[in-house]
């Protein structure tokens, strides 16, 4: 049963790799009295997530003791996810509510409501992740300020959206209520768009590289920018591309439409035509950068220069963690505006951020931090 405070007491997980262990880690960091119980096709993660203190119960393939939950995540493949909602519902009572994490909603909307669990069931997508997969790759800060979209039907009561949406929030990301049509259209066009437009760059270079393999070799900087996202699960992508499909191809019309306009300019040298392409980019995605400036996208980060020697990053990292301040994310950096490379840190929050200022300033090292 859920609790007064519109909270949840039992919490279930079918599959606990990357999003559900991440998930499960979160929750056991915000709201460590929640009873976490976890089902997963290779026992081994739940006894090392017994072991760990991250979840209190594991239960077997039938699911028997998921009965106890008031809700539960289902964190398996779309495609896997759709059976186990059939097994679910023979055993869950009128009070548990079910969510999932997947990449395209459509598709699981349309089943919950054929099956008759269109009431019990709000989607979930947290827009978060990594190109490694597994529980072992979970961490307890995945969905940090992350957005994290919710697309409840028109069954679902609004205490179960209220309910879920103060679940999200409490675990740090961001939620975001919209329709799983809504949801289908956006993710086409700024995530399964660009990933397949990653994976054609890719492939492209590949093949257009010759015996020396200088294009693999110089490959950098921006290159490996906008490819970095074609190292990700090529299972999850096929399952993605085929249960977004027409969306996808939608937006992909659209894209290589666009792709012969900027063609045309360039082939004519077209100058006005090619400055208004990319000023007209320039001025929208550094509309992103000031987002990020604004108090919700906040990131606490630091530049700086990096010495030119072995195990000077870890020398960095050492001073930051003798003086107990926490890394978020850490990384070289390679483009114009700094032609050498310079080192990235991004730290949880203001106070980390001040005090690594002074550590490292004090170490004479220089740091730029309008960047
Ligand atoms: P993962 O590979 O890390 O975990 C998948 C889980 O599903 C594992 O626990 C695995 O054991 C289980 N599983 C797979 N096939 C199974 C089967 N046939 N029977 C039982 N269990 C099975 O993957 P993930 O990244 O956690 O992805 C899970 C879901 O999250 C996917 O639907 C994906 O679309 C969605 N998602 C992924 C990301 C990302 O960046 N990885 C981001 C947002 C959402």
């Amino acid at each position: 049963m859920m609790s007064q405070d519109q909270g949840f007491r039992n919490i279930g997980f079918i599959g606990l790799g990357l999003i559900g262990g991440s998930i499960a880690r979160t929750l056991r960091r915000t709201s460590p009295d929640l009873h976490l119980i976890a089902y997963n096709r290779s026992r081994s993660v739940t006894d090392t997530a017994i072991a760990e203190g991250v979840i209190d119960e594991a239960v077997d393939a039938s699911l028997a003791g998921m009965e106890t939950c008031d809700l539960i995540f289902l964190c398996v493949p779309v495609v896997t996810a759709l059976p186990f909602m059939d097994r679910l519902k023979e055993i869950i009572g009128p009070d548990t509510l079910l969510t999932d994490v997947g990449s395209v909603k459509n598709e699981i909307h349309d089943y919950a409501e054929r099956i008759g669990l269109g009431g019990a069931f709000i989607g979930g997508h947290p827009m978060a992740g990594s190109e490694k997969t597994g529980y072992m790759s979970s961490t307890d800060h995945l969905l940090d300020n992350a957005w994290y979209i919710l697309t409840p039907g028109s069954e679902v009561s609004v205490d179960r959206i209220s309910a879920m949406h103060a679940l999200v929030a409490s675990m740090g990301a961001l939620p975001l209520i919209m329709t799983s049509d809504e949801h289908d259209q956006v993710t086409a066009a700024i995530s399964h768009l660009p990933h397949v437009i990653s994976a054609s760059l890719v492939n492209l270079v590949h093949d257009l590289d010759g015996p020396e393999k200088y294009m693999r070799t110089v490959a950098a900087g921006g290159f490996r920018d906008i490819t970095r996202i074609s190292s990700s699960s090529p299972q999850m992508w096929q399952e993605i591309c085929m249960s977004n499909s027409r969306n996808i191809c939608r937006v992909l019309d659209a894209y290589m439409s666009r792709l012969i306009d900027y063609r045309l300019a360039i082939r004519s040298e077209d100058a006005d035509e090619l400055l208004r392409i990319f000023t007209a980019c320039k001025d929208y995605r550094d509309s992103f950068n000031a987002d990020i400036g604004s108090s919700l996208f906040r990131e606490y980060r630091l530049y700086m220069d990096l010495v030119d020697e072995a195990g000077s990053i870890a020398t960095i990292a050492t001073q930051l963690a003798v003086n107990n301040i926490s890394i978020k994310n850490i990384g070289i950096v390679h483009n114009r505006e700094y032609e050498q490379g310079v080192l990235r840190i991004v730290f949880y929050d203001q106070s980390s951020l001040d005090a690594a200022v002074r550590v490292l300033t004090a170490r004479n090292y220089h740091l730029y931090l309008n960047s």
